[in-house]
């Protein structure tokens, strides 16, 4: 079994025939599907998706890039949103400096903002970062400096040495169709290495399809591709693989146990 831990469900390229998406993902034996919002204005169809279907779960919160959007963002509609059962997650937040399509200042008193939630919850924050490893790694020290949090790194494509610092600050990291990638050798030793209580699979569909599928619309039925790879990087089968970051799944969603 196998579980999907970052999609778009909602995203041109799945919403058009989201039934047979997932049903090509549950015949690829993916059993379990964390449906990501990106905006405010996501989140009652994010929401709504795993409201209806038993195996999608939901995370509620703003991408960086819509960070400049949601400047007036009421933390009290985060932390609503939440309350919802089917939601186990808040994000994806974090840095983009890469895009820079919002202000860094802004994205930055979002990035704590869903921290905030989360500490309040036991809820995950999912981070994504992008060119922004110092900024993400001090703000990540300072505010579990004020209290723990569970916290995940998604589509981890960062340095080893941020990849360290992150670990031992007790994040998981999450590895998506980018490590299959040729020129990724930096990012597979990395997903040699990593421990296995501290490792998850994605497909951030419906970008970044993994070998072989590049090029065409990513979808979760291919996070068995990349989990193929991982369990060759580490020299365990694809089925311990998939055992492992299951569990590790749950540990870390736990709301997705209750
Ligand atoms: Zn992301
Ligand atoms: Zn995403």
């Amino acid at each position: 079994m196998l579980i999907d831990s970052h999609c778009h469900l909602e995203y041109d390229g799945l919403i058009e025939e989201q039934g047979e998406v997932l049903k090509r993902a549950r015949s690829a034996g993916v059993q379990g599907f964390l449906n990501i919002s990106t905006k405010q204005s996501e989140w009652d169809q994010v929401v709504g998706t795993a409201a209806r279907e038993k195996d999608v779960w939901a995370s509620v919160g703003i991408h960086p890039h819509h960070a400049d959007d949601h400047a007036e963002l009421d933390i009290d509609a985060l932390r609503t949103a939440v309350t919802h059962p089917r939601v186990i997650a808040i994000g994806e937040t974090g840095l983009d400096y890469y895009y820079d399509k919002s202000d860094r200042k802004i994205q930055q008193d979002l990035f704590r903002l869903h921290i905030t939630v989360a500490r309040e919850t036991g809820l995950p924050v999912i981070i994504h970062t992008r060119d922004a490893e110092d900024d993400t790694a001090a703000i990540l020290e300072d505010e579990l400096g004020r209290g723990a949090f569970p916290a995940l790194i998604h589509c981890f494509t960062a340095s080893s040495e941020f990849g360290r610092k992150v670990l031992d600050l007790g994040l998981t990291i999450s590895l998506s169709g980018i490590v299959t990638f040729k020129n990724a050798k930096e990012l597979q030793e990395i997903a040699a290495e990593l421990p296995e209580g501290r490792i998850l699979v994605e497909t951030d569909s419906p970008f970044l399809a993994p070998v072989p599928h590049r090029g065409k619309t990513c979808e979760p039925a291919f996070v068995r591709n990349t989990a193929e790879f991982v369990s060759e990087l580490r020299g365990v089968t694809v089925e311990e693989l998939a055992a492992t970051t299951t569990s590790n799944f749950f540990k870390l969603f736990s709301k997705a146990a209750a």
